[in-house]
């Protein structure tokens, strides 16, 4: 397999070793985990499963839940590996963290992804490993560090750092699927950010076995009714489209109560109103717990982690980022987002021209 630049002999090296020394490991990603997220997690904790049986305890610690949509991955044994804080509450996780010799951080370029578990990962003396494709990653943190944004996601970089660290492209079957599910998810299956080395990443994960037709059912065939319904609502009536191009959808908690919405069932509305010609950026705000969460998509020559940097406290890839607008006590309306929403992207793309 062609190996990506980022991932150095030295620092192959270096990972080995930790793997080798280590018996309690950490495996942390992002809050809200996609299916990156949790498909890099799951083929590092079953890589290490499976090659360095030496290892006592090997756990993924999350933030949040996984979404529904992304539970058949999930084999009975991997569940009790799992932690996650908005369940057991941060402190066990923080005492898990504080007995880990080696944490593996993916998919998330800063511990501020991390939620509730951000001090104690920041806390930990323990070696920080990094295995990212996003912006700007808190380098001084981790080392070793595979990062770069020219792979189409973490589980194409894990599937490279895997095949370097064993010598050899005979990736563990168990892996395959859940790297092939992250590869799929984040290019928008195979419709945004892929290179030829992931078309060759891919191959190999389907000679080894991936379950593709399996995972592309569990992944597009399998939504419940209601997230279609309310596609059909925001489209119809709930999608602002401004003189720039800038298409805006408002999500109130009142409307995702009446569609029965939960976490997970509006992955991927952001990136609709992108199939209209003159639209050159798309929002989607969605209220949640003291805060509205944006999913920013853009086309190429229109930067939606610049947006997110400056207007939204967030970032991601150029083309695809992601933030929030807090809010205090006083919720705000739908049309007091979305106009807040207008003036900001206004404010940019006049900064722009
Ligand atoms: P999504 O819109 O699918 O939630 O996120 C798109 C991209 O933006 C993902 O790569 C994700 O990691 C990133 N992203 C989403 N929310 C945030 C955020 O609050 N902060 C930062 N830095 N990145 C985010
Ligand atoms: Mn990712």
């Amino acid at each position: 397999m062609v190996r990506s630049t980022c991932i150095k002999d030295a620092a192959i090296a270096a990972f080995g070793k930790q793997l080798e020394s280590a018996r309690r490991i950490g495996i942390i990603t992002h809050t809200r985990p996609d299916g990156d997220a949790i498909g890099s997690s799951l083929a590092m904790l079953r890589f290490i499963r499976s090659r360095y049986p030496r290892v006592e305890e090997c756990r993924i610690l999350l933030d949040t839940s996984l979404p529904s949509s992304i539970e058949f991955i999930l084999h009975e044994e991997d569940c009790t590996s799992i932690m996650v804080a908005a369940v057991l509450g941060a402190e066990p996780i923080g005492e898990y963290i504080a007995g880990c010799d080696l944490l593996v951080v993916l998919d998330m370029n800063t511990p501020s992804r991390c939620g509730e578990i951000e001090s104690s990962l920041r806390n930990s003396k323990a070696p920080k490993v990094l295995i990212d494709h996003h912006m700007n990653p808190e380098a001084e943190l981790f080392d070793p560090m595979f990062s770069t944004n020219e792979l189409s996601s973490t589980c194409e970089l894990l599937a490279g750092v895997l095949c370097a660290l064993q010598g050899s492209d005979d990736i563990p079957f168990e892996c395959c699927d859940p790297l092939l599910t992250g590869i799929t998810t984040d290019t928008n299956n195979f419709a945004n950010s892929v290179f030829p080395a992931t078309l060759e990443t891919v191959s190999l994960l389907l000679k080894r076995g991936a379950r593709r037709d399996e995972i592309l059912y569990s992944l597009y065939n399998s939504y419940p009714e209601r997230r279609f319904r309310l596609m059909g609502r925001l489209l119809d009536s709930g999608l602002t489209i401004t003189e720039n191009g800038a298409a805006i959808m408002v999500l109130d908690s009142e409307t995702s109560e009446a569609f029965g919405i939960e976490e997970g069932d509006t992955e991927g509305f952001v990136n609709i109103p992108l199939g209209i010609g003159r639209v050159r950026l798309s929002v989607f705000a969605k209220q949640d717990a003291g805060e509205y969460r944006i999913s920013l998509r853009s086309k190429p020559g229109c930067s939606a982690n610049a947006l997110a940097v400056k207007y939204f406290q967030g970032g991601g890839h150029e083309l695809a980022s992601g933030g929030k607008i807090p809010f205090g006590p006083s919720v705000p309306t739908k049309d007091e987002i979305l106009s807040l929403i207008i003036r900001y992207t206004d404010e940019f793309f006049q900064a722009q021209s």
